[in-house]
């Protein structure tokens, strides 16, 4: 059978190419290739969409181009002088695209985003030196020049030239004029120097060693391969996969290194520095869009060997990728939750097997999945069980909140302020960790018991006292903190209810007044910048309390750090999730685990309501395999993944009546199924968003099942949603 393009060339006359524009359409549209042009499937072009020019890829030939009246068929019109996006990648958004149920346009889009990128980086003017000629006055300025320049002859850039020699750049320019210099192009500086494998090495201790062999075996045999390293905080997870990018450069191959905070791992920038002499270039949502450009650019290129970036780097073009890096694979962070659903941390599994190439997922608390496919062999596994050096765990000890009250108002049990009183004496650092930002999550009105709540959303509005605002931390909204209380009217009796991290400022300033004590959050001003001096600071030993939410908890190294006390432990494990006890773990284990990476003996300490239980008894006995066959276990037992699997279908709409009729509609073209069940609709966790009332169902079938089609059908089958209506799978939610 012919495909639609090949009908349409015949009765066009044209070549014509089914081309993937970043559209939520269902797949590629028909278009003629002007006379002239040259495009193959990749290529990246640009097309007329309506009245709109949009980028696009050109697809591959398998018949699924839209059909069109041939008179109406319209031609690209720009090809881009880009390198052409290969079938790995292309077979990639085609997967993405039907494991997470989204329009394949839309997960070209990720790949797309740069379209400044698909014109070639200008190159640079340059001055080259022209020896032989000398100009005719030779003040001390221009001296120092030519003598720069006799050393190194090559071209030069005016600004490069005159900050290497200590001109101003009217110096550099005379000389140009007395024919000294003469005009060049240069191709484009790379954004960052090539890393240089031989560079000064750890010398990697025994069961490190073992690790990177391991790790560098799987790098060097082609072809995929999945290594799991499980390492306690502190082991050396990151000088071992270290090795496997260093084999992946010898290969001449690049290599991408994904974070779950980019934004805040300058340590880690420094870290590969150390190792490889050259930072990685980094690819994450704070950068200023003309590096993105040139990364972009450059790593389609292959001009960039290692890239360091948050999810999104995933949809990288990379020439010649061969090592994909997963740190933290555990952290929730790899999961988008907005237009695609995709979790960054399956889906480069998936890249990696489409490209034949070796990944690593490093973690101090593997997700259970990853455990999971350790142990039953699909996974490698290497096992890092102590930390580096003289460095030991820190002690860690629950205070039983029930025994151990805080004083009147307060938050912190006199176990926790004695032991932050005594780290500060002995001039070492103590963090206390509490998830959630803003001074009180909920306010009330002693006098009627009016609570603030956001006018879009069902949830509390949170104070933020430095800002003087109530802030709803899910849609944005922000108003004033009143005097008087909206409802009755009662001047000065509002309440804070419950501690968020600027609440604990107050209390730790009041017990502690000469120590330097440090907030961290992610909302407080200054963004990524600012909270990357502040985390500098801390590590060089400029405060002495810190205080902070998760965004402490994850892979600082802060050497004084002795004392970790988590205010409230118990925040995560109410909610209802399946997840709670897992995620808990991680977090725990994460934040504790700033605590003593050097030498020093250290402590932490866990608020707790309930120390008896399984995950706080799991952390202070330091026996994690425990904890992970139990929770294995439970899974197994509940059929949650890995051992079933689960999609969410969120069905939102301005109006509440009507999504949850069409939620109920959905339910009711529900195939039948022996192995998948739908279970709702019910309310979603947060019912209403942004203004819109949200209603979910859950489906959930055995491990073989096949979801996608089922739910496909089943969407297929329904009404089609109207006006304000919209439906949302979520393959795998994170929070069930
Ligand atoms: P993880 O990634 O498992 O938390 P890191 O790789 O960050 O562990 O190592 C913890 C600390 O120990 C780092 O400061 C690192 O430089 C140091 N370290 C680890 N292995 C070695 C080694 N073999 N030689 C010297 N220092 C090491
Ligand atoms: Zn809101």
């Amino acid at each position: 059978m012919l495909s639609d393009s090949k009908k349409l060339e015949r009765m066009s006359g044209a070549r014509v190419v089914p081309v993937l524009v970043p559209l939520p359409v269902p797949g590629p549209y028909s278009y003629a290739v002007p006379e002239g042009m040259s495009v193959e499937p990749g290529s990246i072009v640009q097309v007329p969409v309506g009245p709109r020019q949009v980028p696009g890829l050109v697809w591959d030939e398998n018949g699924h181009a839209g059909a069109v009246d041939p008179s109406k068929l319209r031609a690209i019109t720009r090809d881009f002088d880009c390198p052409p996006v290969d079938a790995v990648m292309r077979r990639f958004i085609d997967w993405v695209a039907a494991w997470t149920l989204t329009p394949p346009g839309l997960v070209a889009r990720m790949v797309l985003r740069v379209p400044a990128a698909f014109d070639p980086e200008p190159w640079v003017p340059a001055l080259r030196p022209v020896l032989d000629v000398k100009p005719e006055r030779l003040t001390p300025a221009r001296k120092r020049v030519l003598e720069l320049v006799e050393d190194n002859p090559g071209a030069w850039t005016k600004s490069g030239l005159a900050h290497a020699a200590g001109v101003s750049n009217s110096v550099i320019e005379g000389l140009a004029k007395a024919g000294t210099f003469e005009n060049v192009m240069l191709p484009p500086p790379p954004v960052v120097p090539e890393p240089d494998t031989g560079r000064r090495r750890m010398e990697l201790a025994g069961d490190q060693a073992a690790a990177a062999a391991t790790l560098r075996d799987a790098v060097a045999k082609n072809g995929f391969s999945a290594t799991l390293i499980d390492g306690v905080t502190g082991s050396g997870k990151t000088e071992v996969y270290f090795e496997a990018v260093a084999a992946a450069l010898e290969k001449k191959k690049q290599a991408l290194i994904l974070l779950p905070e980019i934004a805040l791992t300058a340590s880690f920038l420094e870290r590969f520095h150390d190792r490889f002499g050259a930072r990685p270039a980094e690819w994450h949502s704070d950068m200023a869009p003309k590096m993105r450009e040139k990364v972009w650019r450059q790593v389609a290129e292959g001009r960039v060997q290692v890239v360091a970036g948050a999810r999104s780097a995933l949809f990288l073009p990379f020439k010649e990728l061969g090592l994909i890096v997963i740190d933290e694979e555990h952290d929730q962070a790899y999961k988008q939750d907005e237009r695609v659903f995709y979790n960054a941390r399956d889906m480069a599994v998936v890249r990696a097997h489409l490209g034949d190439l070796p990944i690593v997922l490093a973690s101090a608390t593997p997700s259970i999945e990853s455990r999971v496919n350790a142990a039953s062999g699909r996974y490698g596994a290497v096992r890092l069980a102590s930390r580096f050096g003289e460095a030991a765990l820190p002690d860690l000890r629950t205070v039983d909140m029930r025994k151990n009250p805080p004083a009147r108002g307060g938050f912190l049990s006199p176990v926790l302020l004695k032991a932050v009183g005594r780290a500060i004496e002995r001039g070492e650092q103590a963090l206390l960790f509490l998830n959630r930002r803003g001074y009180a999550p909920l306010t009330l009105c002693r006098v009627c018991g009016h609570r603030f709540q956001c006018p879009n959303c069902s949830a509390w509005l949170v104070e933020h006292r430095f800002r003087a605002q109530m802030q709803c931390h899910h849609c944005g909204h922000a108003e004033p903190v009143p005097e008087a209380c909206p409802h009755c009217g009662t001047l000065d009796h509002l309440a804070a209810c419950g501690p968020g991290v600027e609440r604990l400022v107050e209390e730790v300033v009041h017990h502690f007044p000469e120590a330097r004590t440090v907030m961290l959050s992610s909302d407080m001003p200054g963004g990524a910048k600012r909270l990357r001096m502040e985390l500098d600071a801390i590590a060089k030993g400029e405060a002495d309390i810190v205080i902070g939410t998760q965004l402490v908890a994850k892979g600082h190294h802060f050497p004084k750090m002795t004392v970790v006390g988590v205010v409230d432990a118990d925040i995560g494990l109410t909610n209802g999730d399946p997840r709670a006890a897992e995620r808990t773990f991680q977090l725990l284990h994460q934040v504790t685990g700033r605590a003593g990476r050097t030498g020093e003996k250290s402590l932490g300490l866990i608020q707790t309501y309930q120390p008896e239980h399984p995950v706080m008894a799991a952390l202070v006995s330091g026996d994690r395999e425990q904890f992970y066959e139990r929770e294995i276990g439970e899974r197994q037992r509940a059929g949650l993944p890995p051992f079933g699997r689960l999609a969410a279908i969120i069905i939102s709409g301005e109006d509440k009546a009507d999504a949850e009729k069409h939620a109920r509609a959905l339910r009711a073209n529900a195939p039948a199924s022996n192995e998948i069940d739908v279970l709702g609709p019910a309310e979603a966790p947060l019912a209403l968003i942004r203004g819109r009332y949200r209603f979910r169902l859950l489906v959930h079938g055995d491990r073989r099942s096949d979801l996608q089609s089922y739910i496909r059908e089943m969407i297929a089958a329904g009404p089609k949603p109207r006006g304000s209506l919209k439906v949302q799978v979520d393959i795998d939610p994170q929070s069930f």
